[in-house]
């Protein structure tokens, strides 16, 4: 959600640099851009409109600057406008910020400082940044003090990145929202061993692949800490006390062409089809950590799984893998919702926070109300270095490589893995579960060829048109179903609704019609005959009936065959509903990997 790239050092081209770079953030959801570059009079020379960054040319930004700063805007405060959009100025033009977050106590702040005079343009609570950084600059000479002064009086989650007309330097800052800080060595992103090496300038974004052409040694901004940087030095300080805090370089080691398309028309595509690989890398997990997870969660007072969207639907489908595989009880709650569950928290409970980017707002709080009551967290991520696996007492990584689309699906089928992993642990059988989750990616593997992908394309072409469709499972095909439905939406628009298959008849079975494209995803377990009388429920109020299901039946018009995975079942029911959803959307001619006012990571409440 939202993109901040910022750029000092010995390059000449810093705007270009910027907006080339922000264009690989992209994927994190936005709807208007801006850039701020300083000239050679050390002027600050401010561009910005609303749409799409990918269709600016950057050579518009090629004069001679070698400090910039942009910002792809998700709107909370104030509408999708050029004026609201980012970078915003002080009133003297000399200080250009752009921001990520909700500055909570901004009304007040805004009052105060127009009774000083202040005079603003846009409808934003960012604007009130550059604004009281300018009245800090009143008392001190130093930019990077007026910056840390006026973070002190903000309230709420936020990353700002800040540049000023006479200082040579960026300042940045977080409380909750990431930042990462790219070290530019001369010798670019592979340097010959034991080279000594020397920095050309500092790349400051909210994630890596802004600067992934440049460097690929990082620096990790924490909460409440700000970095200051003038291209050469870069010092970490406290925000509250101002004192020095030393960071570790770290390699990164995904390269370039894995965060791109490749042959792909588009990123969610691409990673539907990574799932041939991604679920055995997520199984490959350090069996003696996993033996100790499991060892926690049989030892802890309540175990909580909380996780925001997709994410969690796998949190939901993995309350069945504990209770079948396991016979353990863990609870789920969505993490927006689970501040309500404090009283239910012990020292000895343990939360399960469980996040594709590691950067989910809601999925911190949840963690930070754990915390307060001395519970530990498991974290189980996709990003390496993300906060929420820096903040965790353990983590684990899914390793399903970059994530671009907004709409996610590796990440689902890795983190399923792993909760079933942990859940075979506790069981005694982590080999069996191993097994079985390696012969199920085999089995994804040959799923996925060009038939079977064709085959639903052309189902897509059938029901294109269609503006409502259902889904209905039981057991961990329910959460599937729940899962099924946001795929849809996201990216097709189409109304698209999950159920509990059982509960049709208590309500939902109402809004079937003739020709009503209904979905049932099953297996072949002690639930396949219920959930095939529910079908034969749809069908006979003139469903269009779509079995996903390792055998064919007469309750289905259309067929989707997929393998017999056992307890792995929703891995693999869950692949040709992505698939549809793709193609759902590529034929109702919207952009899969950028649905309209959604972002890839939610880092707002
Ligand atoms: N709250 C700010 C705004 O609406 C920042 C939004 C963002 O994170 O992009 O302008």
């Amino acid at each position: 959600m939202c993109g901040i790239f910022g750029y000092v050092g010995t390059r000449i081209n810093a705007g270009q640099l910027v907006v080339d770079g922000l264009k690989n953030l992209e994927y994190r959801g936005y709807d208007s851009w801006g850039v701020a570059c300083k000239n050679e009079q050390g002027d600050i020379i401010v561009e910005k409109d609303i749409g799409k960054i990918s269709t600016v040319d950057s050579r518009q930004f090629s004069q001679r600057c070698t400090q910039a700063l942009a910002h792809t805007r998700w709107a909370t405060h104030g509408g999708v406008t050029k004026k609201n959009a980012h970078p915003h100025l002080s009133t003297d033009r000399t200080i250009a910020v752009v921001h990520n977050g909700i500055i909570e106590n901004y009304q007040e702040l805004r009052d105060e400082l127009k009774n000083k005079g202040h005079s603003f343009l846009s409808e934003t609570d960012t604007e009130i940044i550059p604004h009281l950084i300018e009245e800090e600059m009143k008392s001190t000479e130093d930019f990077a003090s007026a910056v840390r002064r006026a973070c002190k009086k903000f309230k709420g989650r936020y990353a700002l990145l800040a540049m000023h007309t006479t200082s040579q330097t960026l300042v940045a800052a977080r409380t909750g929202s990431p930042l990462i800080v790219g070290v530019g060595y001369e010798d670019g992103p592979r340097p010959e061993r034991g080279a000594e090496r020397r920095v050309e300038g500092y790349f400051i974004a909210s994630d890596i692949p802004a600067f992934m052409a440049y460097t690929r040694t990082v620096q990790y901004l924490d909460d409440g800490e700000m970095v200051v940087t003038d291209g050469k030095n870069v010092i970490f300080t406290d925000i509250e006390n101002g004192k020095e805090r030393p960071k570790r370089e770290i390699e990164i080691t995904w390269t370039v062409e894995q965060a791109q398309k490749g042959d792909f028309e588009h990123f969610m595509l691409k990673e539907i089809m990574e799932q041939k690989e991604s679920i055995a890398r997520a199984v490959n997990q350090d069996e003696e950590q996993i033996l100790t997870l499991a060892e926690a969660i049989r030892n802890a007072k309540g175990t909580f799984l909380v996780a925001c969207g997709t994410a969690g639907k796998a949190c939901m489908a993995s309350e069945y893998f504990f209770s079948v595989i396991a016979g353990h009880h863990v609870n789920f709650a969505p993490a927006s919702e689970f501040k309500l569950y404090h009283h239910f928290l012990q020292p000895e409970s343990l939360l399960i926070v469980v996040s594709q980017s590691g950067e989910t707002a809601d999925s911190l709080e949840a963690m930070k109300v754990a915390k307060s009551k001395g519970a530990k967290v498991l974290a189980i991520v996709n990003v390496k270095g993300s906060t929420i696996d820096r903040e965790a007492d353990y983590s684990l990584r899914i390793n399903a490589g970059p994530e671009r689309a907004v709409a996610s699906t590796k990440a689902l089928t890795g983190q399923l893995a792993v909760l079933m992993l942990i859940a075979y642990a506790m069981a005694g059988k982590l080999k069996n579960g191993k097994t079985l989750l390696l012969e199920t990616s085999s089995m994804i593997n040959d799923m996925l060829n060009p038939r079977y992908i064709e085959r639903i394309e052309n189902l897509a072409e059938r029901i294109k048109t269609k503006e409502d469709l259902y889904i209905i499972g039981k057991s961990w095909n329910f959460p599937m179903a729940l899962e099924s439905a946001i795929k849809i939406q996201e990216v097709s628009y189409i109304h698209a609704e999950g159920f509990a298959g059982g509960e049709l008849k208590h309500g939902p079975i109402a809004l079937i019609e003739e020709g009503t494209p209904c979905i049932a995803l099953m297996g072949n377990d002690e639930v396949t005959t219920d959930i095939l009388s529910n079908t034969i429920e749809l069908k006979a109020r003139g469903a269009f009936t779509i079995g996903v299901a390792p055998q064919r039946n007469e309750a289905f018009d259309e067929w989707l065959k997929v393998p017999d995975a056992g307890h792995a079942q929703a891995l693999v029911n869950i692949i040709p509903i992505q698939i549809l959803s793709y193609f759902l959307a590529v034929k109702r001619g919207k952009d899969p990997d950028m649905p309209r006012n959604l972002a890839k990571s939610v880092t707002v409440k």
